[in-house]
């Protein structure tokens, strides 16, 4: 049962006090208080938790108005509604007391029912009222709440039909960290803030909203020309109003031309479009266009065909070719996933991978590959060729799997394999991400016996100072190094300063994207050991290496 709301009832006279109390007391825990002051102790001790509170005026020691008055100041007690009880021909005083801010008043003597009726009418109105400001704003910003602003949109589209309108919504990039390093209440000062500017900028004439986290929203007149200082400016004040550096914002615009989207939607693609700048240094703003649409739609193309084509066969392993340098023996293959779509046709990693590692589909895609990359492996140790080792690709969605180590165990031990002949490359930007939790769980993979390469050393982040403490055999070496062009004497001297490196610790260096023999000349010339490039084969499907293979010396 649903506990009873508390009344307080201030009130001198005893058999007056006694008389309310029988009234109410079936349907409320009644709370008494002798005078004015002695109120204000019951508030404070009951913290506010009153759905209303019955007053005397003529009291002792602190009357009904002072009272009321020092209720009225209290933020805290402010919005718990009083009615004054007063003698039954006293106008004068029901006016005062009106005018001091009480919600109602009964008259003495009293009329039971009369007064269960103002009561539970007025707690109706005021609760009701409280779940209307509830609904209408959010409570840490002012601003609209989600659903009000959607629906105040609606209105003013509806009522405007001739009028153009944008929305537009924010993100933070990287709202976590601020949280995270600064603290909530830090965060909270950062969202006050913007939706202050959001105010500022829209001068009181847009409809503003704060969505959830760092969301925001707002509905101006269509602008024809938003330029990148406009927000760049926003995003300089924000981060002086409140006085953070570096807090970037990005912006997202929907122009408002079919009015029958739903409002939500609206929203989305303004998101969408914020979301697609994330990354881009000196951008704080995109349009929701049609480049944008037509790209969403086919990632949702995608994503709709994705479990139906794994669970058809769609996906399928091509090889490409590793080589040592120094005798151009192959030495190894990377497995690099390729979808044979039925319509589409072969389509490539770069154009559903990163939506795979967005959306999770990755942890099954790449078990499928492995599976199958250790089912070419069982075929060649059946068949007695000579060992091969094949690579394959570990996403960082894997590395966070706490099942990873058992599930590659699992199928070394189905397909009867040495751990060493599957290499697990793991990109150099998993390795920056969660240093320890990366560390623990690639450690442990390479005392279960398999070799570890980092994928793409040197395209980002990686610390050189944190090399030591990597787990680690193999270096691949991105191929923006060899490939990167005019070839400075700086460039093949950071080349060689990798090389050397690499060799004091002991480690494999595998250089990617060769395809020149100008390109291979100098990493022979630095003592890079192995290669992997189009200048020597590209991936192919299995029966091609296989072929290949078979035409070397491997
Ligand atoms: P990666 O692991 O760094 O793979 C090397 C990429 O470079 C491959 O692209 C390969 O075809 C390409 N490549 C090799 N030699 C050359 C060259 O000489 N010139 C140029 N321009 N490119 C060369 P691919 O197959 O398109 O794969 C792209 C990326 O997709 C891979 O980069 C990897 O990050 C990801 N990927 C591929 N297969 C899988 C997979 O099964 N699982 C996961 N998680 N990611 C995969
Ligand atoms: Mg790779
Ligand atoms: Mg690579």
């Amino acid at each position: 049962m649903a506990a009873k709301r508390n009344i307080l009832v201030v009130e001198d006279n005893m058999l007056n006090r006694s008389l309310l109390r029988e009234i109410l007391k079936p349907g409320y825990d009644v709370v008494e208080a002798e005078n004015g002051q002695e109120a204000l102790a019951r508030l404070h001790e009951y913290a506010g938790h009153f759905s209303l509170i019955l007053l005397d005026i003529v009291m002792p020691v602190m009357d009904g108005y002072a009272f009321l008055a020092a209720v009225k100041e209290d933020a805290a007690f402010a919005s718990i509604p009083v009615i004054v009880t007063t003698q039954n021909d006293a106008e004068s005083e029901e006016v005062a007391a009106l005018s001091c801010g009480a919600a109602d008043f009964v008259a003495k003597p009293y009329k039971p029912q009369i007064i269960l009726h103002r009561v539970a009418n007025i707690i109706h109105l005021r609760e009701t009222a409280a779940l209307v400001n509830e609904f209408q704003y959010d409570q840490l910003t002012g601003l609209y709440s989600k659903a009000f602003f959607c629906r105040q949109v609606r209105e003013r589209l509806f009522q405007n039909p001739d009028k153009g309108y944008d929305i537009i919504c924010s993100d933070i990039v990287n709202f976590k960290l601020v949280n995270d390093i600064f603290g909530i209440a830090t965060g909270d000062r950062l969202l006050r803030t913007i939706a202050q500017c959001y105010h500022e900028n829209t001068y009181g004439e847009g409809i503003c909203s704060h969505f959830h986290a760092d969301q925001f929203a707002c509905m101006v007149e269509h602008h024809s020309e938003y330029t990148e200082n406009m927000f760049q400016d926003v995003c300089a004040r924000i981060n002086e109003m409140s006085q953070m550096q570096n807090v970037v914002v990005k912006w997202g615009i929907y122009h408002v031309r079919d009015r029958t989207v739903p409002v939500e939607q609206m929203c989305d693609r303004a998101l969408l479009a914020a979301r697609g700048i994330k990354g881009q240094y000196q951008k704080y703003f995109a349009y929701y266009d049609d480049v944008l649409r037509s790209k969403l739609l086919r990632e949702q193309k995608i994503v709709d065909s994705m479990e139906h084509a794994l669970a058809d066969g769609q996906f399928e392993i091509y090889l490409q070719p590793k080589y040592r340098i120094k005798d151009s023996r192959m030495v190894g293959a990377e497995a690099l996933v390729r979808w044979n779509h039925p319509e589409w046709g072969v389509q490539s990693p770069a154009v559903f991978v990163p939506l795979f590692e967005r959306n999770g589909f990755i942890t099954r895609l790449d078990q499928y590959v492995w599976d199958k990359a250790c089912a070419v492996l069982r075929d060649w140790e059946g068949r007695g060729l000579p060992p091969l080792p094949i690579s394959v690709n570990v996403s960082r969605a894997d590395i966070y799997n706490v099942d990873l180590a058992n599930i590659l165990k699992g199928l070394i031990h189905q397909y009867q394999l040495p751990p060493s002949r599957l290499h697990l490359e793991i990109t150099e930007s998993a390795y920056t991400e969660n240093p320890q939790q990366i560390i623990d769980t690639v450690s442990h993979m390479r005392e279960m016996g398999f070799v570890i390469e980092m994928d793409d050393f040197g395209s980002g982040y990686s610390s050189l100072h944190m090399l030591h403490k990597m787990p680690v055999d193999v270096l691949k070496l991105d191929m923006q190094f060899i490939q990167s062009e005019p070839v400075t004497p700086v460039n093949q001297e950071i080349m060689r300063f990798i090389m050397n490196l690499a060799h004091l610790m002991e480690l494999g260096v595998v250089a990617e994207g060769v395809e020149t023999a100008e390109q291979l000349e100098r990493l022979r010339e630095i003592g890079c050991e192995c290669v992997q490039g189009y200048y020597f084969a590209k991936p192919m499907p299995v029966e091609a290496f296989e072929r290949l293979r078979a035409t070397c010396n491997a």
